[in-house]
């Protein structure tokens, strides 16, 4: 099923997660999946390559097991800036065989030690390739407080509209933790005249290194109430698991009552925390839309 179908129904609940490094049995997040189902997500997001990882291969067979073994709608998740169209068309012709039709078209991260092939500048060109190729829904990343390359908001907004354009079905935004900036970056992208559903991306804290590097590389803003909280429970890391928890339901339960299209909760592939936060708000989710 295409997920842009999913958000005519109802407000969408998902979830990303990610190929085990290197050293990890493919088995840990296999594991991690059969507990994720039990929570019923509308779909499941599979990251490619993230960070210039190269590991493009076992995420065509996780987002296999989501679909065949799980029984969920899979969305893979897809980087250009690294790949030749070559490269991008036998993925595609993978994902076909696969039956694997929801695709995160992205330009991806740019690492270092990796000289981009340039063959696609912009997730956009990349969007315009995937629709040359098939039908496919298209989704597209979108950054609340900006994109670190942009040298204003306005100008990723603008940026973001040339995305929609060239045929993204559905954006996903990248973390935040201040709802505020979510609701701003709402009306400036409707006044820009992008008006397809929206998920807002939700990461719950779990430990403190996890988010000093998350925050360093996105450049999420940080509340004073967020930054209170990590002081007093940096050091106890089973209190500022729970207090992270609590934060993201927070959020979550306001981003519900302002009316949002979808959560998409970065996983982190950790089943214990989706699942307390799955339990705390599915009641709220509701099943269909009026
Ligand atoms: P783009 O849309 O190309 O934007 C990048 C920059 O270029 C922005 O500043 C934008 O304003 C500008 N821009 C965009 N289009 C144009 C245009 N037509 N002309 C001029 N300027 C333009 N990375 C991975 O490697 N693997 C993953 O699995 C992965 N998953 C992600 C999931 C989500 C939900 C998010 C939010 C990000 C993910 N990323 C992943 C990271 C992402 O690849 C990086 O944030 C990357 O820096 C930008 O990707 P993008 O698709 O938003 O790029």
């Amino acid at each position: 099923m295409k997920i842009k179908d999913i958000f005519k129904q109802k407000t969408v609940f998902s979830f990303e997660v990610f190929p085990p490094k290197k050293t990890s049995s493919i088995d840990t997040v296999y594991n991690t999946l059969d507990e994720l189902k039990g929570l019923s997500p509308d779909f499941i997001s599979v990251t490619f390559s993230a960070g210039g990882s190269g590991n493009g291969a076992l995420s065509c067979e996780i987002a296999s097991k989501i679909k065949e073994g799980n029984h969920v709608e899979p969305m893979i998740h897809l980087p250009c800036i690294n790949y030749s169209k070559d490269e991008i068309s036998a993925v595609l012709d993978e994902l076909d065989k696969r039956g694997i039709e929801n695709i995160l078209a992205l330009r991806g991260d740019i690492n270092p030690d990796i000289e981009p092939k340039r063959n696609f500048e912009h997730a956009s060109d990349l969007i315009t390739f995937i629709k040359s190729k098939g039908d496919y829904d298209i989704a597209g990343a979108c950054y609340p407080e900006g994109h670190v390359d942009s040298e204003s908001l306005v100008e990723d907004v603008l940026n973001l509209k040339k995305k929609v354009d060239a045929g993204a079905d559905h954006l996903i935004t990248q973390l935040f933790f201040d709802n505020d900036a979510f609701y701003r970056f709402r009306e400036k992208i409707a006044i820009a005249g992008i008006n397809v559903p929206v998920e807002a991306g939700i990461m719950p804290v779990v430990n403190k290194n996890q988010i000093e590097r998350m925050v360093s590389m996105c450049g999420a803003s940080l509340p004073a109430k967020f930054v209170k909280m990590m002081q007093k429970y940096e050091n106890n890391p089973e209190a500022l698991r729970d207090a992270g928890i609590a934060y993201a339901i927070n959020q979550i339960v306001d981003l519900l009552a302002d009316g949002v299209d979808g959560i998409h909760l970065y996983t982190m592939n950790n089943s214990y925390v989706a699942k307390k936060i799955s339990d705390a708000v599915s009641g709220l989710i509701g099943s269909r839309k009026k």
